[in-house]
């Protein structure tokens, strides 16, 4: 790996493998996904969404959860970090060892019946079970718990969502004891105007505690609302390698913005990641050899890196390698 000599500025986390990986058909094999978990980590990614702890009845490409928990958690320094939906996601998350777990409930309503099949008011009262069982874990090996608030920003269901609910749910996982709040825009309705005032409202409320931003880039405006986040004081991003993925409830569209991307993004303005592009394009390229059929929409990985690329403030590709 590189080594790193400044400081990480923001945070990038990778989330195809639970995200991008839920949203195809095709079944990844196991050793597949262990190899992209560890030339990605190799690359600079210091923390991997590497599944979702549901059963695998409902989401048979999670079927691997075990060994592929089990090998993410043998790279050093990586934060293996695992989707829950309710308390009994969260049992499996303890006994399995995970750094983090991401805990994904919907703003609307309607998204959260179809996702999770309960109300949101059941959803955060499980969230606040969730927090009291960590309590009984060991500090040393207690899970940090993350709040995922998806379809903050509309809902192909239902349409728009207030921004007032957003606020509220945050405020309340947070009162709960979530370690971190995450404000998804699960189906791509957000826009930067709106992203900024949302996260400035949160990020008010949460004080110190940790936000992070989940977009998916369905209608484009993927890269646009990261700015506006960063403009808020957001310094945590989710994004799926190579821009793969979908959104169910419009079939083609694209998924979650893509890692490489944002990272480009990030560098150019002179925000050091501690991840090195050079390296990860590359598994970009690996990946899509591995998902034959599958869109990877990242334009950096289709156009490569610019001639001589130096990452504002940062080394030279050439120093960096
Ligand atoms: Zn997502």
């Amino acid at each position: 790996m590189t080594p790193m000599t400044q400081p990480i500025d923001v945070q990038v986390r990778e989330v195809g493998m639970r995200d991008g990986l839920q949203s195809i058909q095709a079944i990844m094999a196991t050793a597949d996904k262990q190899a992209w978990c560890r030339t990605e980590h190799a690359a600079g990614v210091a923390e991997i969404e590497v599944c979702s702890l549901v059963p695998p009845r409902l989401l048979p490409q999670f079927g691997d959860a075990a060994e592929v928990v089990a090998f993410a958690l043998q790279q050093p320094g990586l934060t293996v970090s695992a989707l829950i939906p309710n308390l009994k996601g969260a049992e499996r998350g303890i006994a399995l060892g995970v750094h983090k777990m991401n805990y994904a409930m919907s703003v609307s309503e309607g998204h959260n019946q179809a996702n999770v099949r309960r109300s949101v008011a059941d959803s955060v009262a499980d969230f606040g079970r969730i927090v009291e069982r960590l309590r009984q874990v060991p500090e040393a090996s207690r899970p940090r718990l993350a709040g995922g608030l998806a379809t903050a920003f509309g809902c192909s269901i239902e349409g728009r969502v207030a921004e007032d609910r957003v606020v509220e749910l945050a405020l309340r996982l947070a009162e709960l004891g979530a370690d971190e709040v995450v404000v998804a825009d699960t189906v791509g309705y957000g826009n930067p105007a709106a992203v900024r005032r949302v996260f400035r409202r949160v990020k008010r409320e949460l004080g110190a505690l940790p936000l992070g931003a989940h977009f998916h880039d369905t209608r484009g405006l993927g890269l646009a609302n990261v700015l506006a986040a960063l403009d808020a004081g957001v310094d945590r991003f989710d994004s799926s390698l190579g821009g793969f993925g979908g959104c169910p409830y419009a079939p083609g569209a694209t998924g979650n913005i893509a890692t490489d991307g944002l990272v480009f993004l990030l560098q150019s303005m002179g925000l050091e990641t501690g991840i090195d592009l050079a390296r990860l394009l590359p598994v970009v390229g690996w990946l899509k050899g591995k998902l034959p059929g599958v869109d990877f929409p990242s334009a950096i990985a289709i156009a490569g890196l610019p001639k001589n690329f130096v990452p504002a403030g940062g080394p030279t590709l050439q120093e960096a390698v």
